[in-house]
């Protein structure tokens, strides 16, 4: 078979084209080289829709962030994600930096972002964000900026797409495309896929494969981002705080999270391993710092978790998106900040590319724009839940306590269209592991779940996926000379 479309990474940019392609009539297929979706920088970012200010006009990622925070509300709506349009401050703390703010406002303004102001009077501050430094002298308010949780959306628009019929393949990493009469063959470890048009969105792999059809135009470096979480409820903000920017870059930020955690972070470090997502003592103390100058009564002693994400930088700081010299091979490719925002925009291009290669786009009788909000034990009344137990005892069942989750909700994440196969896929999807343990009191029953639904043994269920298996063999079936690591 042959595809219409074939997609290469599956990240919030890769599932959002997948999820607008999939209204069309056409055959598309994701290519994913890890186990679960949103495993690259789509799960390590700051989860913030940027109001779109903030970069320079003459980069094109300043327009699609524009448009994209705009395309959130039908999309949420449609797709019922978690999202909330809570506003963002860009706190001044020193006279000087007023007329910073006055400028993002005033070119805000005439790039139609609604709503900017600046506001210079400190009480109005403090009443809108009582944790804010009292040496604030203004903020600028950007009522558009809200807050999302990256990895439910992607699997929104992944389940979503799938239910609208496009294939999503896990664990098939890309690694040869031979382009012959108008098709590409795409090879992986194990099979061999054809398509007439090829969208990478690899993320940090991104320039690999576009010289893999001899596009050798452009690099990306991994620059890593670290973080601190707090605990839940240790600290209420009501705001997205942002220092004041340099020319380099908008500053590491304190926010709250849509599960009532907050976070300090990223910092920006150049990196040469786009693997490492190690956090460094130096890198925790920046952030905390640089925090404390936003809200100084950051609860340090609720940390829960430090974490890094890595941006993919093209070397020409802004978005690659390309409609290539080789017909029918598009770059979505240095798709750093504010790509999660402008992730909507970026796929209305890419149907305008495919519109341009002369693909028939012609909409589905029976597509679904909607997919159902996933039921979960904390929004059942007391009643409700009584039902919800009667007819199937697993929703009385709490696996994780930290977090209220109880075992059907797991259940649900593993059948869900583009269901979990792993530790890291359950929680990433319904949270059993982000609380305060950290995993410590679930992990064994998640397992254990995973086993009994995706039938498999106990030894076969990984952290996420090859390699990062959990269980080597039920004790009982070991030689004393195993279980001693080799010693007798
Ligand atoms: C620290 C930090 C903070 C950020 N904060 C924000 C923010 O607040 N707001 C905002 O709008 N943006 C933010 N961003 C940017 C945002 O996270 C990214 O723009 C977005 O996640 C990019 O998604 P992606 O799908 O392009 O990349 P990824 O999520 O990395 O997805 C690419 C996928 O391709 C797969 N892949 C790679 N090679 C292959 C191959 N050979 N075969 C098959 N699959 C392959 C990868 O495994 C991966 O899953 C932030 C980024 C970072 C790092």
């Amino acid at each position: 078979m042959i595809y219409d479309v074939i997609i290469i990474g599956g990240g919030v940019i890769g599932c959002c084209i997948a999820r607008t392609l999939s209204k069309y009539d056409l055959k598309i297929c994701l290519l994913e080289k890890e186990a679960e979706l949103a495993s690259g920088t789509t799960k390590g970012n700051s989860g913030v829709v940027h109001a779109g200010y903030a970069a320079p006009r003459e980069y094109i990622k300043r327009n699609l962030c524009i448009r994209g925070n705009k395309l959130y509300t039908q999309a949420a709506e449609e797709l019922n994600f978690p999202f909330q349009r809570i506003g963002s401050f860009v706190v001044a703390l020193e006279d000087s930096q007023i007329k910073v703010l006055e400028e993002q406002r005033r070119q805000g303004i005439q790039d139609g972002i609604p709503g900017l102001e600046v506001i210079l009077d400190k009480e109005k501050i403090k009443y809108m964000e009582p944790n804010i430094n009292d040496e604030v002298v203004g903020v600028l308010h950007a009522p558009t900026a809200g807050i999302v949780s990256p990895y439910e959306m992607t699997f929104a628009l992944a389940d979503n797409a799938a239910t609208n019929g496009v294939k999503f393949l896990l664990n098939q990493k890309v690694r040869r495309i031979k382009h012959q009469d108008y098709t590409f063959t795409i090879k992986t470890k194990t099979q061999e896929f054809k398509s007439r048009n090829v969208i990478n969105a690899a993320g940090l792999y991104a320039a690999r494969i576009s010289k893999l059809v001899g596009l050798d135009y452009f690099e990306i470096m991994p620059r890593r981002g670290e973080y601190i979480l707090f605990d839940r409820n240790a600290l209420h903000l009501n705001k997205i705080l942002f220092p004041t920017p340099t020319k380099v870059s908008k500053g590491i930020l304190v926010c709250p999270t849509l599960h009532e955690n907050t976070f300090v972070g990223p910092n920006a470090q150049n990196i040469t391993d786009k693997k490492d997502i190690s956090t460094t003592e130096a890198g925790l103390k920046e952030i905390l710092e640089a925090g404390r100058k936003l809200v100084p009564n950051l609860p340090v002693r609720s940390s829960i978790r430090n974490f890094a994400g890595l941006r993919a930088v093209p070397d020409t700081y802004d978005f690659i998106i390309d409609n290539t010299d080789i017909y029918g091979f598009i770059n979505i490719a240095g798709i750093l900040s504010p790509g999660l925002t402008s992730c909507f925009a970026i796929a209305e291009k890419v149907v305008e590319f495919l519109e341009l290669l002369g693909v028939e786009l012609k909409i589905k009788e029976d597509y679904n724009p909607r997919r159902l909000k996933p039921e979960r034990f904390k929004d059942f009344s007391k009643e409700e839940l009584d039902q919800k137990i009667k007819e199937d005892p697993s929703w009385g069942r709490i696996i994780c306590r930290c977090e209220t989750i109880p075992e059907k909700e797991i259940i649900n994440a593993i059948h869900a269209p583009v269901g979990a196969t792993t530790v890291d896929g359950i929680k990433f999807r319904c949270r059993p592991g982000m609380g305060r343990c950290q995993g410590g009191f679930c992990r064994p029953r998640v397992i254990e779940i995973l086993s009994r639904e995706l039938n498999i043994p106990y030894e076969e269920v990984t952290k996420r996926g090859e390699d990062t298996n959990f269980l080597i063999a039920k004790t009982k079936d070991l030689t004393l000379k195993e279980i001693e690591g080799g010693t007798e």
